[in-house]
């Protein structure tokens, strides 16, 4: 491990799960709350359900079948953001929470709220 803070790069670990609801800090969306509703963890990126909401015109494909699987038109879907753009809230206190993770003794990891040291993760 470096002893120098790196800078906000992304580093290959993302602390948000799906089912998360988090708290947005920057962008347009910002203050926005909503719940992860994909983890895209190679990128660090998340994507929650009403934020970042970007706008794609999709065009029909011919695809030889009868009905095309995609949607077509003007879709509205939300776009992934950084993992550490959000703050995840605390699902006991409902604020902003940073957690620590503690080691659970089957060998596993949980993250709790250091605010009211509550578990955050659903069990
Ligand atoms: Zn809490």
């Amino acid at each position: 491990m470096p002893l120098f803070k790196r800078k906000a790069q992304f580093q290959g670990k993302l602390r948000l799960k799906k089912g998360d609801e988090v708290i947005v800090l920057a962008g347009k969306d910002k203050g926005k709350r909503g719940k992860i509703i994909q983890t895209i963890p190679d990128e660090g990126k998340v994507i929650i359900d009403g934020v970042n909401i970007v706008t794609r015109h999709q065009r029909p494909r011919m695809t030889g079948r009868a009905t095309p699987k995609t949607q077509t038109g003007t879709i509205k879907k939300p776009a992934p953001l950084a993992g550490g753009k959000v703050m995840l809230i605390c699902p006991h206190c409902s604020k902003p929470a940073k957690t620590t993770i503690h080691l659970v003794e089957d060998g596993g990891k949980t993250r709790v709220c250091k605010l009211c040291h509550q578990t955050v993760d659903a069990t």
